[in-house]
């Protein structure tokens, strides 16, 4: 048939051609292509073939408003007919990226207040490990340069993000790292005391914290953890910089994650749920003292910027994206349907001998698989897609666990429909 040839010829085009970001190279080469995708609407995907499956992970954990926001291409189409780039560089400047910043800071925990963008989480990691060293350097105390971050970490692949994840796999890939990186026990204020303790506080510039673990398999802290951890931070004058790429805009059930914890950080990253995906799109933001002292203590130029760094559509595509989450009251519906994913979850505990745990905050939940009967989550995934619906596993170091992160759209029939194929998955591979 038509779209058979149409698979056919694109699969073998992606095969030659096309390198995949965090993939299976072999695998690919030898199937093809699972899914090629070519239209989505709510919280499903649909491909070429015409198959269409439940978006149980937001993609790549990012489509927060759902697929098919005709909306934010108007938002986009308006603004690059308008002013498609212009630099923010020196004392350039746009009115999507000012509206932009001044809505962050509106919106932001504390008194984050300063945003300096860039095109995504990656970017955003190593901008705020290398604007933390340098302000440091203003400060007159150039040796807190080491960054410490925990062991189940991820934030990003750019080389300073990759040097501060934790997950080892991820920097095992690469052999030669940024300096100066630390890893602390998971979850454990105490660890990071001790850490802090045998690095020296005075070599220390800051300290990074995902509000919830993503890609380590969705670790929720323990209560009391960040609270101590700001204490900690504060007590040694190591700036707290928490990595949002996953949790803010709405994801959890707040706006940002840390609002769960009623702590402000020194810096936040962002990138991903700020446009949905729907354009490129993260930054950091900075407390107003750090501005503060920034604005005051710097002599010269601001020596980092990317060309992209304020992008006036992306930020346009941010703006719209923003409104949309709060005009549908999107993060309220997360928090609901959240509790109806994590009942879903439990019913499968209860049912299906191979789960050991599960636990969601927000729309972003975990089900984790007994993994001394070895690791099931990659067949359940397998499983799943062919029953309608993608999700993903995490198996480093022997965890074998599915995570979840669906649309802030998704309603409860949609809910239950997830939870179904979820259990009919585990059943079909126990
Ligand atoms: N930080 C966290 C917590 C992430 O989950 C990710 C991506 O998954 C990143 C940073 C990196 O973001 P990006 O892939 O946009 O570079």
């Amino acid at each position: 048939s038509k779209t058979a040839a149409l698979y056919q010829e694109l699969a073998e085009l992606d095969k030659n051609h096309f390198l995949h970001p965090t993939s299976p190279i072999q695998q690919q080469q030898e199937q093809g292509p699972a899914f090629i995708f070519k239209k989505g609407e709510g919280v499903y995907l649909e491909d070429i073939k015409g198959n269409r499956v439940i978006d149980g992970m937001s993609s790549l954990w990012n489509v927060n408003v759902g697929h098919g926001r005709t909306e934010l291409g108007q938002a986009a189409m308006e603004q690059m007919s308008q002013l498609a780039f212009s630099s923010c560089f020196a004392t350039f400047s746009n009115e999507p990226a000012i509206r932009l910043a001044a809505k962050i800071a509106d919106i932001a925990p504390g008194d984050l207040s300063a945003t300096f963008f860039t095109s995504g989480g990656s970017e955003a990691n190593d901008t705020a490990y290398k604007l933390a060293r340098h302000y440091w350097i203003l400060k007159g105390q150039p040796s807190k340069k080491k960054i410490i971050s925990r062991k189940k970490s991820y934030h990003g692949v750019a080389m300073g993000a990759t040097s501060a994840t934790g997950l080892k796999p991820f920097r095992d890939f690469t052999n030669s790292l940024a300096p100066d990186f630390y890893y602390t026990e998971n979850l454990s204020a105490e660890a990071l005391r001790e850490t802090i303790e045998a690095e020296g506080p005075e070599t220390i510039a800051a300290f990074v914290a995902e509000p919830i673990q993503g890609a380590g398999g969705v670790h929720i802290a323990p209560e009391g953890y960040f609270q101590e951890v700001r204490k900690i931070c504060s007590e040694f004058d190591i700036l707290f910089i928490t990595d949002e790429v996953i949790t803010g805009f709405g994801r959890t059930g707040k706006m940002f994650g840390m609002e769960h914890y009623g702590v402000a950080p020194d810096m936040m990253c962002f990138a991903k749920g700020v446009t949905s995906g729907y354009a490129q799109l993260g930054g950091v933001v900075f407390s107003k003292a750090m501005f503060e002292d920034f604005k005051e203590l710097s002599a010269g130029t601001l020596l980092h910027g990317y060309t992209y760094s304020g992008h006036p559509m992306a930020c346009a595509v941010g703006l719209k994206n923003i409104e949309i989450i709060e005009n549908e009251n999107l993060i309220e519906n997360s928090g609901k349907m959240g509790e109806e994913m994590l009942k879903g979850f439990k019913w499968i505990q209860g049912e299906r001998e191979l789960v050991s745990e599960v636990r969601a905050l927000g729309l972003i939940g975990a089900v984790e698989l007994k993994s001394d009967k070895g690791q099931f989550a990659p067949a359940v995934v397998a499983e799943a897609a062919k029953r309608g619906l993608i999700c993903r596993s995490v198996i480093f170091d022997g965890m074998d666990i599915l995570v979840f992160a669906p649309p802030l759209t998704i309603n409860k029939q949609e809910i239950n429909s997830l939870v179904e194929i979820l259990h009919d998955s585990i059943f079909a591979v126990e």
